[in-house]
């Protein structure tokens, strides 16, 4: 008989855990070349339902899509110098195309504002062609050494949001009002409590003012950059002369920001939901809702199997989405694994006996059976969703509440980022940062913030807290005037 071979144990090894999950559930595999994977169906129709939802809030912000090449001339790449330095050691260059050498070599880009800030300089000449709003899906590379599916890959897959306004206020609202959708998105839709803030100096994007942020924490203490605002200034604008006439009729740069946010949230939701027998995943963007496994012999299949499909039919028509599972060749118990193992949300056991009492038997991937009323299941479906929902971010907010320590000792400090994160003053020297990352492989991942009018705001009261302290290394007066989150990250 088939089993299912679950993954390995998070307790026993946690990263060959989420490489198991991610082969077992089908979400991914490697492709021929280091550093790239395939995402095969049930990967993608993840991806598809983030995109889905993504795209929609950008269209409500009043953003609109576009589409700009894959290949940018190098030169470009080189008019912004932070930006250069930043992405050179990662940078795809194709050198040789058509059996000829070429003029100039062409970076597969790995990222957009240089190739969007050349044509903005073309197409902006008035206030009046201001704001751009725009957002691009598309692929990037950036050259990895080690491949980690989802996390570390020289391609992956995302969207960049670029916006160009006339003022620095507009452009800063923007930064913000974007990183607001992405916490909306990761709390609400991807049941992540990720904690946002403003990167240091020192994280910041390559090219940036200040890169605003929003981290997760996965289920080995570690941190997860999930999505990223950031304020550019007008470093793009004056790199690539996008200048326009303002209305005082003076000729002026305008004011950029870029945002993106890429399939490492799919990482995020494996490491911080996924359990043992493999993935969970939040009813609001799982690819299937409800699986209903028809339980038969060949005397009762008809019956049961048009039970099943009465279900279905019903859970359809309340826009869930649903899943039989009508595969001869495995048995019940297998499927249920199976099931398990890909996290679908809610599992419908239906045999002869429940047919024929009228129930059926709800198995939630939460934990829990509980048997039903088969005409009243597909009813009780939205509310049972919502809760699960609703379930699975506050265990998430638990368990890091349960693993974020306020510190003012650097030994403490090293104990807590071992197993989660620290909250901790610290003098905003690049040097003393580098120096704790050294020391204890943490990074400082947020400077927490609050913009109540984007809806950006901290769960935790400890990350609200304003004042003054000093420094956890090297007890010097901190900056920020509050304390700055640090953490081990992926
Ligand atoms: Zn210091």
């Amino acid at each position: 008989m088939a089993k299912v071979k679950g993954p390995t144990p998070q307790s026993q090894d946690f990263s060959q855990w989420y490489l198991d999950v991610i082969q077992m559930a089908e979400l991914a595999d490697y492709a021929p070349v280091r550093g790239t994977i395939v995402v095969r169906p049930y990967g993608y129709a993840l991806w598809e339902n983030i995109q889905r939802v993504l795209d929609e809030k950008f269209k409500e912000t009043g953003h609109q899509n576009a589409y700009f090449p894959l290949f940018i001339p190098m030169s470009f790449l080189q008019k912004e110098a932070e930006h250069v330095e930043g992405f050179s050691p990662e940078l795809a260059v194709v050198t040789h195309a058509g059996g000829e050498e070429l003029e100039e070599p062409l970076a597969v880009r790995p990222t957009s504002e240089t190739i969007i800030g050349y044509m903005w300089s073309k197409w902006i000449r008035s206030w009046r062609d201001l704001p751009q709003l725009l957002n691009q899906w598309n692929n990037v590379v950036r050259w990895e050494m080690r491949t980690r599916p989802f996390l570390r890959t020289s391609e992956f897959l995302w969207q960049e949001g670029h916006t160009a306004h006339a003022t620095k206020e507009e452009a800063e609202a923007e930064t913000a009002r974007m990183l607001g959708v992405y916490v909306d998105f990761a709390r609400n839709f991807a049941a992540l409590p990720v904690i946002p803030g403003q990167k240091t100096a020192r994280e910041k994007f390559a090219g940036a003012v200040y890169t605003t942020t929003m981290e997760a924490m996965m289920k080995d203490g570690r941190a997860l950059q999930a999505g990223t605002s950031h304020f550019l200034g007008q470093n793009f604008a004056r790199a690539f002369e996008i200048t326009f006439q303002d209305k005082d009729l003076k000729e002026k740069h305008v004011w950029t920001t870029s945002w993106g946010l890429s399939w490492r949230i799919i990482g995020g939701i494996i490491m911080t939901h996924g359990d043992d027998k493999g993935l969970v995943l939040p009813p609001k963007l799982a690819p299937i809702q409800v699986v209903i496994v028809p339980i038969y012999k060949a005397e009762t299949k008809a019956r049961v199997l048009d039970a099943a499909r009465a279900l279905e039919a019903e859970l359809k028509a309340l826009g869930i989405r649903v899943h039989t599972d009508e595969r001869d060749q495995y048995t019940p118990g297998f499927k249920f694994n199976d099931w398990e193992l890909k996290g679908v949300p809610y599992r419908v056991e239906l045999g002869p006996r429940d047919v024929e009492a009228g129930t059926a038997v709800l198995a939630s991937r939460l934990g829990g059976k509980e048997s039903l009323d088969l005409k009243a299941l597909a009813a009780l479906m939205p509310e049972k969703l919502e809760a699960f929902q609703q379930a699975l971010f506050e265990r998430a907010l638990d368990f890091r509440k349960a693993h974020t320590r306020v510190t003012d000792d650097y030994e403490a400090f090293k104990d807590a980022v071992a197993e989660g994160f620290a909250l901790a003053y610290h003098c905003g020297d690049a040097a003393c940062e580098k120096a704790i990352q050294e020391e204890t492989r943490a990074t400082a991942r947020a400077i927490p913030l609050e913009f109540p009018a984007f809806g950006v705001l901290q769960d935790d009261e400890a990350l609200k807290e304003t004042s003054e302290g000093r420094c956890v290394r090297c007890g010097r007066e901190a900056a920020y005037g509050r304390r700055i989150v640090f953490a081990r990250a992926y």
